[in-house]
């Protein structure tokens, strides 16, 4: 909000996940490249007029078009070496939301799960369900070989199990003990607030290495994937999606045993 003018300022956040930049100087900059792509992106939607939730869409389409990283084209494979992907997006005005899970052969799965938010009475579709959703609005399925990059190849090579990928990713070390070069959890999402002063939040991810088909994690559930309520703000989570589903838990076990 500008103080002289009482003007809110149109204001976007994107993520690319939470993790240390590699080392090599082209990987750091395609990543922080693709993270300013598509900060510019949503904001243009805002600047142009346009809402929080369709700012937030926007900007995570670009990342899940963007190669680099683990959405869309660029996800992680599962142990069926196949993709997954799970997708979130939810406005703070009415606090309406969508989200689909263990979706497969969609370009843009954030943009489905803004369908599941503006054309069902549902929240969350998954699987097959989520992708029949699809054809009926007229989502193009495409070929699964499209979404996989050779780095996700490389990446199931390396990780073949789902306990080495969490140990490799996210394994928390002692403060003095090295930190040996992360491969990264790289989900993305983004969070915007636009002139009308309505908040928004996108979350979208193709998990985690060598899951389990059908595993679903926290990226798409309103409340561990993100939040957002225009009274409060909003934010897109990444990390190890069974360690956050648990936190997210407790924490509001422990909010009701407070107000009670
Ligand atoms: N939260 C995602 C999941 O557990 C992965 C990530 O953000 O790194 O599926």
């Amino acid at each position: 909000m500008d103080d002289t003018t009482g003007e809110i300022t149109p204001t976007i956040l994107v993520h690319g996940g939470a993790w240390a930049m590699p080392d090599e100087t082209e990987l750091a900059e395609t990543n922080v490249g693709g993270v300013k792509a598509a900060v510019k992106v949503g904001y243009e939607v805002l600047v142009n007029g346009g809402s929080a939730v369709d700012a937030v869409e926007s900007a995570v389409r670009c990342l899940e078009d963007n190669p680099v990283f683990n959405a869309g084209h660029g996800s992680v494979l599962n142990s069926l070496k196949e993709v997954e992907m799970d997708a979130v997006i939810m406005e703070g005005d009415h606090l309406n939301a969508g989200a689909v899970a263990c979706v497969q052969n969609i370009a843009n799965p954030d943009s489905l799960a803004r369908l599941v938010m503006d054309k069902t009475d549902h929240v969350l579709l998954v699987g097959q369900g989520a992708n029949m959703f699809a054809t009926e609005m007229g989502v193009p399925s495409v070929p699964m070989e499209t979404l996989v990059t050779p780095n996700a190849v490389k990446r199931r090579e390396e990780m073949k199990t789902y306990n080495q990928a969490i140990k490799k990713q996210y394994e928390i070390r002692k403060i003095d003990e090295a930190v040996p070069v992360q491969t990264g959890h790289d989900t993305v999402g983004a969070v915007a607030l636009d002139s009308k002063g309505n908040v928004a939040f996108a979350t979208s991810t193709g998990g985690i290495n060598a899951k389990r088909p059908g595993r679903v994690g926290d990226s798409p559930l309103i409340g561990s994937g993100g939040y957002c309520d225009n009274r409060v703000g909003a934010v897109s989570t990444t990390g190890h999606g069974e360690a956050i589903m648990k936190v997210i838990q407790h924490k509001k076990h422990l909010i009701k045993l407070y107000s009670t």
